[in-house]
């Protein structure tokens, strides 16, 4: 390892944010250590780094502390990325989502602690739960549904995961900066756990049904994989932000249906746009967000962020189109 260079732990580098964190990290001259059981992540994710200097590949669970422990030592950071994600995954199989992401997350914090490694959590604006205010600060109420319904469930890991991380840099000093992401989009995300834009896009492309759950009313603002990478990264240099919780996410809010509009239209696709119930889509008794809205501020004042890609731009490059803006995301 050169002199200087430093070590940086991505668990989930194989998946579809750690995978453009990874190439952004060694872009940077890092050494890079992927830990990944590939359950969701995928091998083609870090096909065109298969063979790069700076990179290992571990291959395993962050429930396996050993390996963890092996894959940890001897780094000055990790970025915590792992977890069952995916509203499909998280209530078809609630077990994992908790054992996933409360254990896993469990065996990272304390081994960051134990080696002495400065942390990146990534959170979700899952954890506001069903809170519709105009914009989200880090302050505001979580408001969770029961805790009998599975879909709850990885709203629920991640508050205790927040609360671990929290509780260990207040009682022991870890530094760890808290993310929490508003979905994240991007090339190489797959569609099969849930994950609406990516499901659109790939419906438009087939010339298959677009599925809209529920009435389509419900809104997201979506951020793109190369405005986030990138912050991910500032946040956890700043030593400022150790020990709080930042959102990340877009600036544009937008409808489910005019989302679906949105990618017909740039598709060029024939595709009928079809509402689909979300007992049917999900579970009887399914509830939904119906807003979700960050406030960027802090991450603003923080780091100067500004989330910069507009939706119909990541709908390009979702879909492989070329691209209309010169930036990319090496040139941030
Ligand atoms: N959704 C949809 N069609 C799909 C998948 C998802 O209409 O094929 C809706 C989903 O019900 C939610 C929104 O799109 O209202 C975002 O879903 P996603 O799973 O991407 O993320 P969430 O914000 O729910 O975690």
């Amino acid at each position: 390892m050169s002199a200087g260079a430093r070590r940086s732990v991505v668990t989930g580098g194989a998946g579809f944010i750690g995978s453009h964190l990874t190439e952004y990290l060694l872009d940077r001259g890092d050494h890079v250590v992927v830990v990944d059981d590939f359950s969701t992540g995928r091998r083609e994710n870090l096909a065109a780094l298969a063979e790069h200097p700076r990179l290992t590949v571990v291959e395993g669970s962050i429930l396996d502390r050993d390996l963890l422990r092996g894959a940890m030592t001897g780094a000055d950071r990790v970025f915590h990325l792992a977890a069952a994600v995916g509203v499909h995954l998280i209530i078809d199989e609630p077990l994992r989502s908790l054992r996933t992401n409360i254990h896993g997350t469990e065996n990272v914090v304390d081994l960051a602690h134990e080696l002495g490694l400065t942390m990146l959590l990534a959170s979700t604006s899952e954890v506001y739960g069903k809170n519709t205010a105009d914009r989200l600060d880090e302050g505001a109420d979580r408001i969770l549904g029961s805790p009998l319904l599975s879909r709850w469930t990885y709203a629920a890991a991640k508050g205790i995961d927040e609360a671990y991380a929290h509780a260990y840099w207040s009682s022991l000093g870890l530094p760890v900066t808290i993310v929490r992401l508003f979905n994240t989009v991007g090339p190489r995300q797959t569609g099969r756990y849930g994950m609406v834009l990516p499901r659109l896009v790939g419906q438009a492309l087939r010339g298959e049904p677009m599925t809209v759950y529920g009435d389509g009313r419900q809104t997201r603002c979506f951020s793109f994989v190369g405005d986030i990478v990138p912050a991910l990264v500032a946040l956890v240099e700043n030593p400022a932000t150790h020990g709080l919780a930042v959102n990340l996410g877009g600036a544009e809010e937008v409808s489910i249906l005019e989302l679906a509009e949105r990618i017909k239209h740039v598709t060029a696709s024939e595709s009928p746009i079809r509402l689909v119930p979300y007992a049917d889509a999900y579970a009887p008794g399914y509830e939904d967000m119906r807003r979700r809205v960050p406030d960027n501020s802090l991450a603003g004042s923080l780091i100067g962020f500004v989330p910069r890609t507009r939706v119909d731009e990541i709908i390009r490059r979702v879909a492989g189109q070329p691209s209309r803006s010169a930036t990319t995301m090496a040139s941030r």
